[in-house]
């Protein structure tokens, strides 16, 4: 597992290191695409979010769960993951059923909804125009998702959704591709940590019922098994 500092004034550790930046600025300019087609959204609909999407839940939390980007109309409008996107019907609604989320989904960031014990986060922080992140711009913003790896500190288990969040996670957790491929309902091992692949609960999986609920629900039951909860 990568292990990246976080630390301070050590005298025994050298100079001092920067805290990680687990969460972009509002303008960050890193993906010029992406940068772009954020500009376009701003001025066509003033009063979206239209910003990088930060991680919601708990930081001390022990699973992290990681999407692939934000969708336009979805988490690109409403300013959290997954909330009002199509595929946050299933997925918040799978994570109250397993104990971690508390509340009532209602698709808005101000419906009172918490996570239990849980996080989640995107592979990539920005909409990207037909919901296609460029190999550049998943690599570029890996430094966010594996800065908030490194700084949750009780973190046990991660679950990707899909393949893109999964080779992503493989990175920054320094595990190769080969050893590990994507398959739903894998697992990898990664030190302490376990890795979740799952199908992603994107509308078109659902609806080509290439992921079923039941299919998404033995992931999530089989990561509060493994957690004791
Ligand atoms: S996708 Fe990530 S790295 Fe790229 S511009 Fe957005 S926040 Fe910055």
């Amino acid at each position: 597992m990568t292990t990246i500092s976080t630390s301070e004034n050590d005298p025994g550790r050298g100079p001092p290191v920067a805290p990680l930046r687990t969460e972009p600025d509002r303008n960050c300019p890193l993906c010029p695409r992406l940068a772009g087609f954020r500009a376009e959204a701003r001025a066509r609909e003033p009063e979206w979010f239209n910003s990088p999407v930060p991680s919601f839940g708990d930081p001390d939390g022990r699973l992290l769960i990681v999407g692939l980007a934000p969708g336009l109309q979805g988490a690109n409008r409403t300013g959290r993951p997954f909330t009002a996107d199509f595929a946050g019907d299933l997925l918040y609604a799978t994570l109250i059923e397993y104990g971690f989320a508390r509340g009532v989904y209602r698709a808005r960031p101000d419906d009172g909804l918490t996570l239990v014990d849980c996080r989640i986060s995107n592979a990539v922080r920005c909409v990207p125009p037909q919901n296609k992140p460029l190999p550049a711009e998943i690599n570029t913003c890996r430094t966010f998702l594996s800065a908030t790896i490194a700084t949750m500190p009780n973190l046990r288990a991660i679950v990707a959704l899909g393949r893109v969040a999964h080779e992503s996670a493989l990175k920054t957790l320094g595990l190769r591709s080969a050893a590990a491929p994507f398959a739903h309902g894998a697992i990898h091992q990664a030190g302490a940590l376990k890795l979740y692949d799952s199908y992603h609960c994107s509308r078109y999986n659902t609806n080509t019922r290439v992921l079923t609920p039941e299919m998404f629900r033995s992931v999530f039951a089989k990561v509060k098994a493994d957690l004791g909860r």
